[in-house]
């Protein structure tokens, strides 16, 4: 299997969501989002465009295939820009940003840094990669490698995020 940056942030929100997921039961439409998160860094930050490329990138750990597509990449300066349309500040967006750092450093690319930037709060986060976050990541890889293969699906999380959640009605036809 493959892991991607929507995986490592449906597990860091919920392992339920992302079993969902990973086998195929998929009620989201992340295309129009991603297309919405390009549209908006593109009319936020006009004068960025010229320096910044997408960059595709793949990795292994552990016999597992990474990917990430990093929409906007300085690669003088080794920076990555993601934008989120957002108007809440979310740990799952840290750990999206961190992967494509760690993507980056299983590339040879050690000291790279990312902004995460929230343009409809005016807020701006500045993140680097650290020990204890790969050593995160590589959990959540070989976590995310057995919910793949795991026949039963975690429970629900009876937590305040599922009312959002594309899979609240699938998560409680019978309660
Ligand atoms: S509704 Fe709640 S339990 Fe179900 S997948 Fe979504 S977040 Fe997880």
């Amino acid at each position: 299997m493959t892991i991607n940056a929507t995986l490592i942030n449906l597990y860091h929100v919920c392992p339920r969501e992302c079993w969902l997921h990973v086998n195929g039961i998929n009620m989201e439409h992340t295309s129009d989002t991603v297309y919405d998160g390009k549209l908006l860094h593109e009319t936020s930050y006009p004068q960025r465009n010229e320096k910044h490329s997408e960059l595709s990138i793949e990795a292994d750990y552990n016999h597992v295939s990474l990917y990430g597509k990093i929409d906007f990449y300085d690669a003088r300066q080794k920076i990555i820009h993601e934008t989120k349309r957002s108007d809440k500040v979310e740990k799952a967006h840290e750990w999206q940003v961190k992967f494509y750092l760690w993507l980056l450093k299983l590339n040879g690319i050690n000291d790279a840094t990312a902004t995460l930037e929230y343009p409809l709060l005016r807020h701006t986060a500045h993140l680097s990669l650290d020990d204890g976050d790969v050593a995160y990541l590589k959990s959540a890889v070989t976590s995310i490698a057995r919910l793949k293969e795991d026949e039963q699906c975690p429970p629900v999380i009876h937590s305040k995020i599922c009312k959002s959640c594309s899979y609240y009605e699938l998560c409680y036809i019978n309660e």
